[in-house]
């Protein structure tokens, strides 16, 4: 995993989320336009209700923002065995990374179908502790069973 402290410079509050993922600020800071004076002001506060620069009387803000960025590269692996002549495969397997939609935290995600012994594997790990998020174990049939015996729409291509 990479990791790294970055600076941006940002105007509005919005830039804060990145694909709905709220992203964690360290500092927040604002400062005079025009003589980079530390301000003891909110980032969110109305430019009409600013009081002038003590130093220089300037009305221009500059914000600085600290977020926490870290910087992964995100990748998902895929495995699918056919038997000779086609057909359903018999197994298929995803590792990879997966964005986890309840903590908004990428986690390690295995899965493993196989349609051989009727078995659904999963296993979500958390890649900064180790933990398991999820594990599941069960029969394919009752995992797919959603209407589909044979589970026909679960990962066709
Ligand atoms: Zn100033």
């Amino acid at each position: 995993m990479f990791s790294s402290r970055s600076k941006v410079h940002i105007l509005y509050e919005t830039i804060y989320y990145y694909k709905g993922t709220k992203m964690p600020i360290d500092s927040k800071k604002v400062a005079c336009g025009d003589c980079g004076l530390q301000l003891e002001e909110d980032c969110g506060q109305l430019s009409e209700n600013r009081l002038p620069c003590p130093a220089c009387g300037s009305m221009r803000r500059v914000f600085q923002v600290t977020i926490r960025a870290t910087v992964t590269f995100k990748k998902k692996l895929g495995i699918k065995g056919r038997h000779a002549g086609g057909g359903k495969p018999f197994i298929e397997q995803g590792h990879g990374d997966d964005l986890h939609r309840g903590t908004g935290k990428w986690m390690k995600k295995s899965r493993i179908i196989n349609r051989e012994n009727g078995l659904y594997k999963e296993l979500v790990t958390d890649p900064e502790t180790g933990d398991v998020v999820h594990e599941c174990e069960e029969p394919l049939s009752q995992h797919v069973g959603h209407g589909d015996a044979g589970g026909k729409k679960e990962n066709e291509e």
